[in-house]
């Protein structure tokens, strides 16, 4: 039986790990050839091998999506191997400038009051933009550019964050970052609907990767962010690759501009 994105061709940014990685293995299973894009090669090669052995091709390319010239290398490998790019999904983020995936950093960092605005160098600010921000705008620009090239239809997701309409202390930057990518994907979607280019922005709550690990070591800070959960318990990263898989197929076909909240209720209001 045909998948829901059957021989259709993704990039992900961020597809060596969490919702990335989920992304990547959910679309194989929905027929997508996937080409994974991210910092880590090693971890990258896993999810590479993973979509492989279910039956999709698949490919790495070492990606640092705050360069433009990777942004523009990844999209032009992605082209050169695959012909075109009908899916693209912008993860690759971090939650503070220094965050370093699977290691225990995540959020805010061990010290919550030198992570507030007061106290912030700007440099870590750039840091979070450069990665979150104006990385996300130099993958979506890329790859746009080869869509409306190939004259295909084309479903760009980028991952943005609750925390684009919830204030948190603490992360002003990554608050900022997610609510500047909330936006470029409504300017975006604007721009390009005419070239029937969809694009769409997920907001994920509190989700089990690596992001979040930091968080989840405290006990009592999990069970405070699940009690305050109408649904009562973390994403999972299936969570959003499902979400991600709905905007990437046809079922979303009159979606463009728009964000989903998969947070379990948490930030409903
Ligand atoms: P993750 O497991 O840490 O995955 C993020 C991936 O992005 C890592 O593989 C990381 O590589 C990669 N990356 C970081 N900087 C990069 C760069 N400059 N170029 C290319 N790749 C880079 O975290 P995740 O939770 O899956 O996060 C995915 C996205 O979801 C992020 O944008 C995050 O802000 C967003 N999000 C997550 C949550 C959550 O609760 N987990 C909630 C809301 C939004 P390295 O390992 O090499 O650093």
């Amino acid at each position: 039986m045909a998948g829901r994105i059957q021989d259709r061709v993704a990039v992900i940014t961020g597809g060596a790990s969490g919702i990335g990685r989920a992304c990547a293995l959910r679309f194989a299973e929905e027929g997508a050839d996937v080409v994974v894009a991210d910092l880590d090669e090693t971890r990258g090669l896993e999810t590479v091998a993973a979509v492989t052995a279910s039956g999709r091709r698949s490919t790495f390319v070492r990606t640092d999506t705050s360069r433009e010239a990777d942004c523009e290398a990844l999209a032009e490998a992605a082209v050169a191997g695959f012909g075109h790019v009908d899916i693209l999904v912008a993860a690759a983020g971090i939650s503070h400038a220094l965050y370093v995936s699977g290691q225990g950093t995540g959020e805010v960092g061990a010290d919550r009051e030198a992570a507030m605005l007061l106290n912030k160098p700007t440099e870590y600010w750039e840091k979070v933009m450069a990665v979150n921000l104006t990385g996300v705008m130099m993958t979506d620009r890329a790859i746009a550019r080869r869509m409306v090239a190939s004259g295909r239809p084309g479903s760009i997701i980028n991952i943005a964050s609750g925390a684009a309409k919830i204030p948190l202390p603490g992360a002003a930057d990554y608050c900022v970052s997610k609510a500047g990518v909330w936006m470029l994907t409504k300017v975006l979607a604007l721009e390009v609907a005419r070239f029937q280019v969809r694009v769409n922005a997920i907001g994920p709550g509190f989700i089990e990767t690596p992001m979040t690990e930091g968080m989840r070591a405290d006990e009592e800070r999990a069970r405070a962010i699940v009690n305050s959960t109408p649904l009562g318990r973390l994403g999972l990263p299936i969570d959003i690759a499902n979400t991600a898989l709905f905007l990437a197929s046809d079922e979303s076909s009159f979606f463009t501009g728009e964000i989903i909240f998969p947070d379990g209720g948490l930030f409903t209001g």
